[in-house]
């Protein structure tokens, strides 16, 4: 019985035919970019990273290393925290949890109380900077994201629509890993799938992640922007794959970025000012 349509094939799966699609989906970037060793999964607590980390556990080679970071979000990180416990456990595979306020001194609501900017782009600089430095410390080959298709043509609009081209270089699959600035590879499983498609791939799979969304998402400046995407489809089935091509291949002409990228006076990570911004944060 046919479950879902996907545009972009012309075609209507059952479960079964979804779940293969789905793990096809991934395996071919796998293929593609020559993907193996050890993976730096960065678990939120969400559909997307939940579905990410169930599926790569269905490919083999693949030695996965989850994470998770607890952002201090009262009543929410909380939540986040224990599904992705649930998650793990029901996985087989171990956690290991960054808890920002015990760790930095900070949540997120002691940071967004004192500095200024949108309570996302401080998050943002966090999560970040803590996801690349755990997947760094433990000498992972990769740090995995579940950023979907539908949020990659999204980030991409986002920032079209603000005039920032130079950003339109990070529209890849993968992102390579630089050493010297102790950046490891970037790696997005999900780039070929869809967030409906993240979604119907959690819940077939009874795959634990939390519903409710952060209580500072209200102020997300892509909110109204991801219904806009979701419905590109309607309009051409493969808009969105179109889409991210053409933004990467804008991205790869892009030559001037944000200045000179260096290494952070205290932390030693990558920045284009003396401090980086998370070391600016917590001080
Ligand atoms: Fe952070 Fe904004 Fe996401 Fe909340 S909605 S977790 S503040 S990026
Ligand atoms: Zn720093």
């Amino acid at each position: 019985m046919a479950l879902v349509n996907i545009k972009w094939k012309g075609k209507n799966y059952c479960e079964h035919h979804f779940k293969i699609y789905f793990i096809g989906q991934i395996r071919k970037l796998i293929d593609r970019y020559g993907v193996n060793g050890r993976i730096a999964v960065a678990v939120s607590g969400g559909k997307d990273s939940a579905a990410m980390l169930e599926a790569l556990t269905k490919l083999k080679g693949l030695e996965l290393d989850p994470f998770h970071l607890n952002l201090g979000i009262e009543g929410y990180s909380e939540m986040l925290e224990s599904v992705s416990r649930d998650l793990t456990r029901t996985l087989d595979l171990p956690l290991e949890v960054i808890n920002l306020r015990k760790e930095y001194g900070r949540g997120i609501p002691e940071l967004i109380e004192r500095e200024r900017g949108t309570p996302c782009s401080i998050c943002g600089t966090v999560k970040r900077y803590l996801m690349n430095r755990y997947a760094y410390e433990s000498s992972a080959d990769y740090l995995a994201t579940g950023h979907n298709l539908s949020d990659m043509v999204t980030f991409a609009f986002n920032n079209l629509i603000n005039v920032q081209l130079e950003f339109l270089r990070g529209i890849k699959p993968i992102l390579p890993a630089d050493p010297e600035l102790k950046m490891v590879s970037k790696f997005r499983p999900l780039y070929f799938l869809r967030d409906q498609e993240t979604e119907l791939y959690a819940t077939i799979n009874n795959i634990p992640y939390l519903r409710y969304r952060c209580p500072f998402s209200a102020s997300a400046p892509t909110l109204g922007l991801k219904d806009l995407v979701a419905n590109l489809e309607d309009y051409h089935p493969r808009a969105l794959l179109n889409l991210v091509k053409s933004f990467s291949r804008i991205g790869d002409d892009i030559k001037t970025g944000n200045g000179k990228i260096g290494r952070c006076k205290q932390c030693g990570f990558a920045t284009s000012t003396t401090y980086c911004r998370f070391c600016r944060l917590m001080k």
